[in-house]
């Protein structure tokens, strides 16, 4: 990056980004796929106010230093291409685009191109960065696991094995969606006695849930062969706001013995642009050491060097007649990624230590992120504490679990002191009525 982290995109003068675009400065630049203003789907980077149309950049010769490999890849629609380059070729056209894009570069900005290639990032449709060809979601926060547990098991909270793995569970890779998506809201198996009977029912116990995910790249690993931890950490690409909706109700009468399955398979929201783990090194934090009492983890899961991300999450939610009234969405609870017991990497060492393969642009959630406090639980199972405890909109309506026309917005921002911030964007939502 140039020296002072400043670019001559309007939105984007200051490292950090400003105003309506804080937070999506020279120092974050994350990349995502896109379509609009008469163009099909293609790929885009974000600087300041505009987005920057990549495909353009390559047709256009821009790009022209980089290799001819990374230029193809950047003009295709979906970044999978990109992410099976691995973490060199990453590096290098992230340089490379922070070179045209700083403040004392005019090769992109005095060229014909440049009006082209630049566009209001408002006036765009922002979709799915890559087709997510496997989905699987963790259960990493220990304050969220301990508090789900006690629910059911107010003696036991958490089981035997959750300190010593990654708990998770292969989740639908056909519906996750872009932020903006709309949610509707399932049917499905509810009861209302514990052991039955069942009937078919709209979901009246309909639930987000606030997490981070990991867009997995890098050369696929053979069937058999297992990531490291210290590798895994250099296959993963970035890192996306993820809203895992789930159906309470349903969860509540399936889930065992094999864990959610239509409870879980109808929407996963995720927010368009990926955070690069280059742009997010700095904003790394050192494991915590477990405590006096807690398992080291297996030889397998361990690393010097590994880290949790310092992105700090909230939260809010609007109902109709707020929106309609124009009233803000109320932000209902913060957490950080901090709170994480496993970091991604750990996440994805366990994902293959029996040899599973791992494909550029296989997604990770980590599992709801929730804070020790009362008012940083990341769902609101937690929040309202099975509906015993209903949170109050400012329309004066009260919320135990979803409803129709309810939106919810996850936000992030990665920080650290003497950085400027990294905007992570939104993950909207809006629950529609049973189709
Ligand atoms: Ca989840």
């Amino acid at each position: 990056m140039n020296a002072s982290g400043a670019s001559w995109v309007p939105g984007a003068r200051s490292a950090g980004g400003e105003g309506k675009s804080e937070g999506f400065g020279l120092a974050n630049l994350p990349m995502g796929a896109w379509s609009g203003e008469g163009r099909g789907a293609r790929l885009g980077a974000r600087i300041g106010d505009s987005i920057l149309d990549l495909h353009r950049c390559v047709e256009s010769g821009v790009l022209a230093r980089l290799d001819r490999r990374i230029q193809d890849a950047l003009a295709k629609p979906v970044l999978n291409d990109y992410l099976g380059l691995g973490s060199t070729a990453w590096a290098q056209a992230r340089a490379e685009l922070q070179r045209l894009l700083g403040e004392t570069c005019g090769e992109l900005r005095d060229a014909a191109v440049a009006k082209d290639a630049l566009l209001p990032a408002w006036g765009i449709t922002m979709r799915l960065p890559c087709d997510i060809g496997d989905y699987t979601d963790f259960y990493a926060s220990i304050h969220h696991a301990t508090n789900v547990g006690s629910m059911f098991r107010p003696t036991n909270p958490l089981m035997p094995n959750w300190k010593h793995l990654p708990v998770g569970y292969h989740g639908r890779a056909s519906t996750v969606v872009a932020s903006g998506a709309a949610v509707r809201r399932p049917m499905g198996q509810t009861v209302q006695a514990d052991d039955g009977p069942p009937s078919l029912t709209a979901c009246r116990l309909l639930d987000y849930e606030l997490e981070l995910g990991a867009v997995v790249g890098g050369q696929a690993n053979e069937i058999g062969q297992r990531v490291g931890v210290a590798e895994a950490a250099q296959r993963i690409f970035g890192h996306v706001l993820l809203n895992d909706w789930s159906a309470r109700d349903l969860q509540k009468w399936e889930y065992q013995p094999l864990g959610p399955f239509t409870a879980k398979n109808f929407i996963t929201s995720i927010s368009p642009w990926i955070v690069t783990s280059e742009a997010l090194a700095p904003y790394r934090v050192p494991m915590p050491a477990r405590g006096e009492g807690d398992p080291q983890p297996l030889e397998y899961l361990r690393w010097d060097d590994d880290f949790l991300l310092d992105v700090r999450l909230e939260v809010a939610i609007s109902s109709a007649p707020m929106r309609e009234r124009g009233v803000p969405a109320m932000v209902v609870s913060r957490s950080r990624g901090t709170d994480l017991w496993w970091s991604m990497n750990q996440m994805l060492a366990h994902h293959t230590v029996s040899g599973c393969r791992m494909r550029p642009g296989d997604l990770l959630g980590s599992g709801t992120i929730s804070g020790a406090g009362e008012d940083e639980r990341g769902c609101l199972l937690e929040l309202t504490w099975r509906g015993t405890k209903p949170i109050t909109l400012p329309d004066g309506t009260e919320r135990k679990f979803l409803q129709d026309g309810d939106e919810v917005i996850l936000r992030g921002w990665a920080v650290r002191d003497g950085l400027p911030k990294l905007s992570f964007g939104e993950c909207r939502g809006i629950v529609l009525p049973v189709a």
